[in-house]
């Protein structure tokens, strides 16, 4: 008795577990419509990922290249696993005639990144932020290191650096 009574079980819990799949199974089936599966790359065009996604670190451009990156170094100091490495140098500012540090490079290593956000919680000035960008793929690690301010940017007029 009890054998048959396992199977009849068996049997429900069975289909219980199915029953999703088997509902956008012949949904798909007779609606001729794609609505369960995505095959990744295909849709590598369209594919938006959400918001708080953590893809890579960025840094924060406006429409004239600039940015608030006065090279303070805070995101390298608490980078646990050394993916930041923020060079600058100094220059006299004509208007205060003070010497002040500027960005030259900051250079992360995306291959390294855990995406614990360390560094964008450090920053001071809101300079560094979450990118969506899922598609990190290389042959060469190597290619993974990014430059992160753009070539010919400088920071926001106003801002110290
Ligand atoms: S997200 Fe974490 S591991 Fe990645 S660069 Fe920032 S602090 Fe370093
Ligand atoms: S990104 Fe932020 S924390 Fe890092 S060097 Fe620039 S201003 Fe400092």
């Amino acid at each position: 008795m009890s054998y048959f009574s396992d199977i009849i079980n068996g049997t429900k819990t069975l289909l219980t577990g199915m029953r999703i799949t088997g509902k956008y199974f012949f949904v798909n089936l007779f609606t001729r419509k794609d609505v369960i599966t995505r095959q990744y790359p295909d849709n590598i065009d369209t594919l938006k990922m959400f918001d708080r996604y953590r893809g890579e670190v960025i840094m924060l451009h406006n429409e004239n290249n600039e940015h608030k990156c006065d090279a303070c170094t805070l995101c390298e100091k608490a980078c646990p696993n050394g993916s930041i490495e923020v060079i600058g140098d100094k220059k006299i500012n004509p208007e205060t005639g003070k010497n002040v540090r500027f960005l030259v490079k900051h250079i992360y290593h995306l291959e390294m990144c855990t995406m614990c956000g360390l560094c964008i919680e450090a920053c001071p000035q809101n300079a560094i932020a979450w990118g969506q960008n899922y598609h990190n793929t290389a042959y060469d690690r190597s290619k993974l290191t990014k430059v992160l301010n753009k070539p010919g940017s400088k920071i926001v007029p106003g801002l110290k650096g």
